[in-house]
């Protein structure tokens, strides 16, 4: 039994009930002496000893006071509350960068207190750490680019501990976002073979699963379905849903498919990709057992596949499998 993808498995309660509504309740995890926080910014998150580092709250925050509104309270775990803490605020005004979606901040000294990017944190933290470092990402995220009210415009303020901001101004309660992303395989069983395609900003040689997004009134099987179509002009079967994925750039949640090839001939009608080709199962397997580095591939002449933290790359490992 493969195990779970990396982003997933974060080990926290995350209070998803009654206590989240009670600011008495929430204003006591605050002031708990266990509270600690996650720490994160642009350049990504704060780590130690090659894991996520947490840090007692009140030494993040100045005091142990102040902006109590803007504290985001991730949950529970086995040793008190934890929250996450914006070491870079976004301007007002000004379109807010993307929370660790680079890499190391500085050369850092060995067991240093230093940051990793959010994919960084994937293909090396322990698998609850990544999870952890997804969940608080993509709750950033959001309140960074959700700062006013999407009805009437006013400012809204964090409530309920950061899992919803609210209008004063016209009552309005808004939730953090979840864009679904269908991302699948399709599978030539009878010529034992995989479509994979290709963006022209990609590394030369590398090729992935095909994916896009969820169109509004649009089920799982449809968006499939029209996505094959649009990018490599081919007809796909049904869809077996495989496993998913958080993806916290900046919401996405990649919803992973293996889908039987039909009919047609692949055909470059769609901007996005450069090729779109086939590939035989010993071609797939020689290339799953080279390097997986994305920004620094090996040299060579065959296929190469994205990053074993990547969903894409489990897709194609199960279909190797199995
Ligand atoms: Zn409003």
């Amino acid at each position: 039994m493969p195990g779970p993808n990396a982003l997933t498995g974060a080990e926290i309660d995350r209070v998803v009930d009654s206590r989240r509504r009670d600011a008495a309740w929430i204003a006591a995890r605050r002031r708990d002496p266990r509270a600690r926080a996650v720490v994160l910014g642009d350049a990504g998150v704060r780590v130690r000893a090659g894991a996520v580092e947490l840090l007692p709250l009140a030494e993040v925050v100045d005091g142990g006071g102040g902006a109590d509104d803007e504290l985001l309270l991730l949950g529970l775990d086995d040793h008190g509350p934890v929250f996450v803490v914006d070491e870079d605020p976004p301007t007002p005004g000004r379109r807010p960068s993307l929370v660790g979606a680079g890499g190391m901040r500085g050369e850092p000294a060995p067991d240093a207190p230093r940051r990793v990017g959010v994919r960084t944190a994937a293909q090396t933290l322990p698998q609850a750490d990544g999870g952890l470092v997804a969940y608080a990402a993509a709750l950033l995220n959001w309140h960074r680019a959700h700062r006013h009210c999407s009805v009437c415009g006013a400012p809204t303020t964090p409530v309920n501990g950061g899992t919803v901001r609210s209008c004063a101004t016209c009552g309005s309660e808004h939730h953090p976002r979840t864009d679904p992303v269908v991302i699948m395989l399709v599978t030539d069983e009878p010529r034992d073979r995989v479509l994979l395609g290709r963006q022209a900003v990609w590394p030369a040689r590398r090729f992935s699963t095909l994916a896009g997004f969820v169109s509004p009134g649009e089920s799982l099987d449809e968006a499939v379905r029209r996505e094959v179509l649009e990018e490599v002009g081919v007809r796909v079967g049904a869809p077996v849903y495989q496993s998913s994925q958080p993806w916290p750039f900046p919401s996405s949640l990649m919803l992973g498919f293996r889908v039987p090839y039909l009919d047609g001939d692949i055909a470059g009608e769609d901007d996005e990709l450069e090729d779109a080709r086939w590939f035989t199962r010993d071609e797939v397997a020689d290339a799953a057992r080279g390097d997986d580095s994305w920004d620094d591939p090996p040299a060579g002449e065959g296929l190469l596949l994205p990053p074993r933290s990547a969903i894409a790359r489990r897709l194609v490992e199960d279909w190797l499998e199995g």
